[in-house]
């Protein structure tokens, strides 16, 4: 099982990653099956060379279609060919600046289900829904319109992530992620060709948090954005998790 992703969204470099891999593995002292980096899709070859076949790489959006007129888009085949076999869907930064809606996200999904490829299933809570006590008729309403209008057999990581807490340095108490997360669980528990692989949480995981986080039964692994761009703290994290 996966239980740390590093998200690198727009950043990087060949140099910063060569570095990144060096740092990581000099302080990581875990499984390394359980790690996935998530680069900007083009640097998906070298991150599978440094990674050494033994950290996976994931990519951090897909099309829904093939060999269409969609100019700047990456797609599930091309991915494959890559031997890329993993990426995030419905990352909260693709909703918001991207206006991806639900029903491409349902189509992203339905395009992976019954293929030898795994998504990791963002979906999360804005800041006005938290506030209003709403969080999790969000998420009932984000599952029922996206991923379980699904009747194909898919193998599926889901990433909890509260908008609100993306990037901000604040998180929801342990108590509030382990509630959201066994909520999530028993909505799916009863579609028997979704395959839930784990659940991870993501929002501003640090190496200061990630212990707390770690010992929760409930939390399998994290989704790192910013933390993630420095080896020795993604080190620090996944160690907590390995
Ligand atoms: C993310 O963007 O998925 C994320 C969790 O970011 P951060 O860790 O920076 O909050």
């Amino acid at each position: 099982m996966i239980t740390s992703v590093a998200n690198w969204k727009l950043n990087g470099s060949d140099e910063l990653f060569r570095e990144w891999f060096r740092e990581f593995k000099k302080d990581f002292n875990g499984d390394f099956s359980k790690i996935a980096i998530a680069p900007p899709t083009l640097y998906i070859p070298l991150c599978n060379e440094l990674g050494e076949d033994k950290i996976t790489v994931c990519a951090q959006n897909l099309d829904f279609s093939n060999a269409a007129a969609r100019t700047g888009e990456v797609s599930l085949e091309m991915l494959l060919d890559m031997q890329c076999s993993m990426s995030i869907v419905g990352h909260s930064e693709r909703r918001n600046i991207f206006g991806e809606t639900s029903e491409m996200i349902h189509s992203k999904l339905k395009k992976i289900a019954g293929k030898n490829f795994i998504p990791i299933y963002c979906i999360g809570e804005s800041l006005d829904e938290y506030n209003s006590n709403k969080s999790f008729q969000s998420i009932e309403t984000q599952l029922n319109s996206e991923l379980l209008l699904l009747r194909e057999e898919i193998k599926i990581y889901i990433a909890y992530e509260p908008i609100w807490a993306i990037g901000t340095g604040k998180l929801p108490s342990i108590n509030e992620i382990e509630k959201m997360h066994e909520f999530i669980k028993k909505m799916i528990a009863s579609y028997q060709h979704i395959n839930l692989l784990g659940m991870l949480y993501g929002g501003s995981v640090s190496p200061d948090n990630s212990p707390e986080l770690s010992r929760s039964r409930l939390i399998d692994g994290v989704l790192v954005g910013g933390a993630s761009l420095n080896g020795n703290s993604f080190a620090k994290i996944a160690s907590s998790f390995s």
